[in-house]
């Protein structure tokens, strides 16, 4: 398999991967393994963190899956403990875990909203406050989270999803800056639609919606999870560390205007 960066990129550096046991951040735990990284992966449920951790294993990945909500400070708090215990630092964290469900905003029940709100954007908050706090002891470290670019467009029919990665570009930038001084860069990746179990499930259950949802691409397909864990190891690297406070689009271009192509 050809690889973007040099095979020993993240050699001696620790990753932390929310939501590491499915979707992209499995796939993401899997690209910094293979660069030399040791990785810890968290999220609520064993049933998604044991079969990664037993497929990185096999995959000659030294890994810790550490059972977590991030919607809980205290987790978080633990989490951290239990990954220096191990590993001596955490290097980069991917802030990846998120919910996400359609829902017309008129029909969104209030409930509905703050659980969203509480693991895309409190989560991210909770998990940035912490480790955070632990890279500017230790000197430095790198953090990358996962938007879309709803963010800035809005998000007809999944408001409260808009809302909270729109909260962690905010955060993005404002910790970026905050942060510099203490060689902590922050930045963010921005994917179009991808495939992963939660997402088909609960956004294009069906092929009609996904055949739709592709036409809307100028590129006229889904990214890979291959293509967005890329981009995130590389804004976790040495090879961009004079970029901060960014966010990188991979949407084929879905954002953008169409001019007089004539179509939405
Ligand atoms: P996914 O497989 O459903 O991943 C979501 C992950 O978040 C799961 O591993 C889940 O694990 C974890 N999680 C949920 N609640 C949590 C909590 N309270 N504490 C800790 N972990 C929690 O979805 P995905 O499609 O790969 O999405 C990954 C990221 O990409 C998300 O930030 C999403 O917003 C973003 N994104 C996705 C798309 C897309 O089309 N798929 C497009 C743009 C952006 P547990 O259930 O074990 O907790």
């Amino acid at each position: 398999m050809t690889r973007m960066l040099p095979d020993a990129t993240f050699a001696n550096r620790t990753v932390l991967v929310t939501g590491g046991g499915t979707g992209l951040g499995k796939e993401t735990a899997h690209r910094f393994g293979e660069l030399g990284a040791r990785v810890v992966i968290a999220s609520r449920k064993a049933e998604h963190l044991d079969p990664a951790a037993e497929e990185l294993r096999g995959a000659g990945v030294d890994v810790l899956a550490v059972p977590t909500d991030v919607t809980r400070p205290a987790r978080v708090a633990a989490l951290l403990e239990t990954a220096v215990e191990r590993f001596g630092r955490i290097d980069v964290l991917v802030n990846n875990a998120a919910g996400n469900f359609y829902c017309p905003t008129a029909d969104l029940s209030p409930a509905g909203w703050k659980v969203v709100i509480d693991i895309a954007l409190n989560g991210v908050f909770y998990c940035s406050r912490e480790i955070g706090r632990h890279m500017i002891e230790q000197g430095g470290g790198r953090i990358v989270n996962v938007v879309a670019t709803y963010a800035w467009t809005g998000g007809p029919g999944t408001a409260h999803s808009a809302a909270a990665k729109a909260g962690v570009l905010a955060l993005t930038r404002t910790l970026a800056v905050e942060w510099a001084q203490h060689d902590v860069r922050v930045n963010a990746v921005s994917p179009g639609p991808f495939h992963s179990d939660g997402a088909k499930k609960r956004l294009w259950p069906d092929a009609k919606t996904e055949a739709a949802m592709k036409a809307q691409v100028p590129l006229q397909r889904f990214a890979t999870r291959h293509e967005v864990a890329d981009a995130i190891t590389w804004l976790a690297s040495p090879f961009a560390d004079y970029v901060n406070g960014e966010v990188l689009v991979m949407d084929g271009g879905a954002h953008l205007g169409r001019g007089l192509t004539g179509e939405a």
